[in-house]
């Protein structure tokens, strides 16, 4: 053991190796080759044989379980695969405010202790056109916190129509009771009528909710209450309705032919007085939970205890805000932010790199068919259900290796690439491959497909 450590093999291994691990490698290494002794055979003694074997198992050991991947899944908001890849200049944010101290809870002005919710105060209101507003952990947070500060031990009267699951486990009826608000349910799961909340309401309700149904529509015969009409009803009996927007799209879809998203700043107009979403679904931001609406609304959601247990770090407080400033040019926040530039970009340049990365692969693997088709592909993240996005992929089929295995194969390659399996085909959809990942991709897939 002491020879091989202090050899030069050894000396490497400990330079680019944490101790503990160089050390349990050699053990099992040198393992190795007694039991290839103990079972008749004679293995060859020399550091120069075993050193590959010891190097792989300190590499294996020392490798972080956390990694970066390649999506050529198509879905832009993948929960699985971390959902939005952030900005330039959010990472570059994180980076500055990371690596040295800040102002995070300090006023420069005064010289006094300062909010970390202050932060984002101008360019959430800019942004959404809200009196105020602040962030926390994830929308489930915020939607626990909302709830909490405005309906603790009174009722919140909630449509049946919305009482979704999001994937994860979220459940707004679950959400309602850790809250300690009483859950209200009017209407019918596909009906519910302004008239089936008014009935609903007593001395004892406190607040009116309005979830989005993120992940599903509901079609056919089917009505719900748009939040104009809720806030009419509401405001008759100053209490005041919350929209859980899930997503929370600050930019309008529509001139891209997506017309049932709306964005945070109609959700306020149309009336709702707290809207909830999430930093890291269509925003395109780190994993946040978004609160914006009147003043008076969000001062109770400051002062509820839960706020400190949920409250945002400093390092996505700073991607946030790095976030929401590309916001401020909407034109460049949809070049800029990963999410939105994927979500809208044409499908011919689409199909320019679905090609790039089919001619990088062609002569080099061994496959019938490589072959660049037209195809659609989803949002995710519960964002825009049933919008298909127009997209190219690359098609492989082989004979001499099916989908399921090359799937496989490619998952198990450094860095793993996710694509999907349709038809005996396994597609790779350019829509979510970023233009710096090509070349990287074209080698996982030539070293997979050898
Ligand atoms: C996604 C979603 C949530 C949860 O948001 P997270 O940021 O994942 O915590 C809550 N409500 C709705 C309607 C959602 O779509």
């Amino acid at each position: 053991m002491d020879e091989v450590l202090k050899g030069p093999f050894g000396e490497a291994w400990l330079r680019k190796y944490p101790r503990r691990y160089v050390l349990e490698a050699v053990r099992e290494g040198i393992d190795r080759t007694r039991r290839l002794i103990l079972e008749g055979e004679s293995p060859d003694l020399s550091i120069e044989a075993i050193a590959p074997d010891i190097g792989l198992i300190a590499e294996h050991l020392s490798s972080l379980s956390l990694i970066p991947l390649i999506n050529a899944t198509g879905i832009v908001i993948h929960t699985n695969l971390g959902r939005a890849a952030l900005s330039e200049r959010a990472i570059e944010n994180i980076r500055n405010t990371a690596s040295s101290y800040s102002n995070l809870e300090y006023d420069l002005a005064s010289g006094k202790r300062g909010k970390r919710y202050s932060h984002l105060k101008r360019l959430l209101r800019e942004v959404t056109g809200a009196e105020d507003g602040i962030a926390v952990n994830n929308n489930a947070g915020a939607v626990l916190l909302c709830l909490s500060a405005f309906s603790r031990g009174k009722e919140a009267i909630v449509s049946r129509g919305e009482l979704v699951e999001i994937g994860g486990s979220f459940r707004i009826p679950d959400v309602m009771a850790q809250s300690g608000a009483v859950l209200r349910e009017v209407g019918a799961t596909n009906k519910t009528h302004l008239y089936d909340y008014e009935n609903a309401i007593n001395e004892n309700t406190a607040l009116i909710l309005k979830v989005h149904r993120s992940n599903y529509r509901v079609t056919g015969f089917a009505e719900d209450v748009p939040v104009s009409a809720l806030s009419g009803l509401a405001g008759k009996h100053s209490i005041p309705v919350m929209h859980d927007l899930g997503s929370g799209c600050l930019i309008d879809l529509k001139p891209y032919g997506i017309h049932d998203e709306p964005t945070v700043g109609e959700a306020l107009r149309e009336g709702a007085d707290i809207v909830t979403f999430s930093g890291d679904k269509l925003l395109g931001g780190p994993q946040a939970g978004i609160i914006v609406g009147k003043k008076e609304y969000i001062e109770r959601v400051q002062k509820n205890p839960l706020l400190r247990a949920l409250r945002i770090d400093k390092l996505t407080l700073s991607a946030l805000e790095a976030t929401l400033m590309e916001y401020i040019d909407e034109e460049k926040a949809k070049i800029r932010i990963p999410v939105l530039r994927m979500l809208l970009e044409e499908p011919e340049r689409i199909k320019a790199r679905a090609k790039k990365i089919a001619d990088g692969i062609r002569r080099h693997v061994k496959a019938e068919a490589i072959e660049v088709l037209e195809d659609f592909s989803q949002a995710g993240g519960g964002a825009l259900p049933g919008v298909n996005l127009r997209t190219f992929v690359v098609s492989i089929k082989s004979k001499g290796l099916a989908p399921n295995k090359m799937e496989e194969r490619l998952r198990l390659g450094r860095p793993p690439v996710i694509g999907r399996i349709k038809e005996e085909r396994f597609l790779l959809d350019a829509r979510t491959v970023q233009d710096e990942e090509v070349k990287t991709l074209i080698g996982c897939l030539r070293a997979a497909l050898l």
